[in-house]
């Protein structure tokens, strides 16, 4: 936990839907929470010896992908890759949450064996954050036979997430309605596979499966990979109160439709956006810059609202501290500008007209955990991270 000062802010982006700029230049950080935003202050940022100058560059939340499949540690065994979180981080990425760990060799798919691999998960990440990423794991993978009792026993294990329905052995809206009655009960937020099969094992999902579950997220509605129908998605928009999620594993296209309509209906604090990897696209680090920059400039949606997409908006929904820049919040922050070369001026302007960000910074509870991102464009701004405030 640190102290920190950042100034000469050009543009704090909050994350919150409603609120998407913040007003001032400064943010200090207290004991790793963020203790104040507003004009550079004088007396609040007594004694900190920790200052990081923005150069005028633009400070957003540090990005919460909704959509992850990890395995254990920073390893996926579904591309063979390691150090695919720090990767990630390295595009923006503070923050995790698991769609299911379906990679994991030899997977079991009896109830005991579903409930005791998402309770190590999740009691593994809870352990072990990946370069300071916070995974949130352990998305419990629904299989037949799993009873009320075992959603019990899960939540009081900490599970709180049940992995995309459509994947795993549950196949049948009934059983997977009733097992998504029992786990929200406990708590626990359910997610839906959209769309076409993504591999061997997994379904075709259309609004039919969807509206009779009632999940808490349809994922991916622009397809992982397979994007379904835009009618569908009006469809789970109008009769259910999910969320409605657009990944980078996914159709551009589709992307930028679902990303209009829920714009168009008043409701994007339902968007939230993630990358669905690893999957059998790969891992993306800048999937969710990516992903940002597509909605703000196909859909033409304000950028800062995009913002809130991957950040506030998941944060929201799955009752995280983390995720929006305000007094009390966990200080996930990215110091982020329109990348050398761009012809935008900012780092708005960027993902107005397409543009990948330039993270100059990822800090998670107030420490900064790089001078520079190793993965995204050098910022247009000359921006310096003092080589002592780095984590080491
Ligand atoms: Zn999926």
């Amino acid at each position: 936990m640190s102290d920190l000062l950042i100034r000469n802010i050009g543009t704090i982006v909050s994350g919150a839907i409603d609120q998407p700029l913040a007003s001032g230049d400064a943010i200090v950080v207290r004991d790793g929470k963020i203790s104040y935003v507003g004009a550079d202050p004088e007396s609040t940022a007594d004694g900190i010896e920790k200052v990081v100058d923005a150069v005028g560059a633009t400070v957003i939340p540090g990005l919460c992908d909704n959509h992850v499949h990890p395995v254990v540690g920073d390893y996926t065994p579904r591309q063979r890759q390691v150090d695919f979180i720090d990767s990630c981080l390295h595009g923006g990425v503070t923050t995790m949450i698991s769609a299911g760990e379906p990679h994991t060799p030899g997977r079991p798919t009896d109830p005991m064996g579903v409930k005791a691999l998402s309770i190590f998960a999740h009691k593994s990440f809870a352990k072990l954050r990946p370069s300071g990423v916070k995974v949130h794991a352990g998305a419990v993978m629904l299989e037949e036979g799993l009873t009320e009792a075992d959603f019990e026993e899960m939540a009081a294990a900490g599970i709180r997430l049940v992995a995309e329905i459509g994947i795993s052995g549950v196949k049948d809206p009934e059983v997977a309605a009733t097992m998504t009655r029992w786990a929200q009960a406990r708590g626990m937020k359910v997610m839906v596979h959209t769309g076409g099969a993504s591999i061997p094992g997994s379904g075709v999902i259309g609004a039919d499966f969807v509206v009779a579950v009632q999940p808490d997220v349809a994922g991916h509605t622009n397809g992982g990979p397979t994007a379904l129908p835009l009618a569908d998605v009006e469809r789970i928009l109008e009769e259910t109160s999910a969320r409605v999620e657009l990944v980078h594993n996914g159709n551009v296209k589709a992307a930028a439709e679902v990303a209009r309509l829920v714009s168009g209906r008043g409701e994007l604090g339902r968007l939230v956006i993630g990358t669905d990897s690893p999957a059998g696209s790969g891992v993306q680090p800048l999937g969710i810059l990516r992903v940002m920059s597509w909605i703000a400039s196909l859909a033409e949606i304000a950028p800062e609202e995009v913002v809130a997409m991957a950040t506030g908006n998941v944060a929201d929904l799955h009752g995280l501290a983390t995720g929006v820049i305000e007094v009390g919040r966990e200080a996930d922050l990215l110091i982020v500008d329109a990348p050398q070369g761009s012809q935008a001026t900012d780092a708005l302007r960027a993902l107005a007209i397409g543009d990948t960000l330039a993270v100059a910074s990822a800090i998670i509870d107030g420490i900064p955990r790089f001078e520079k991102s190793r993965n995204t464009p050098p910022p247009s701004r000359s921006i310096k991270i003092p080589p002592s405030l780095v984590a080491s």
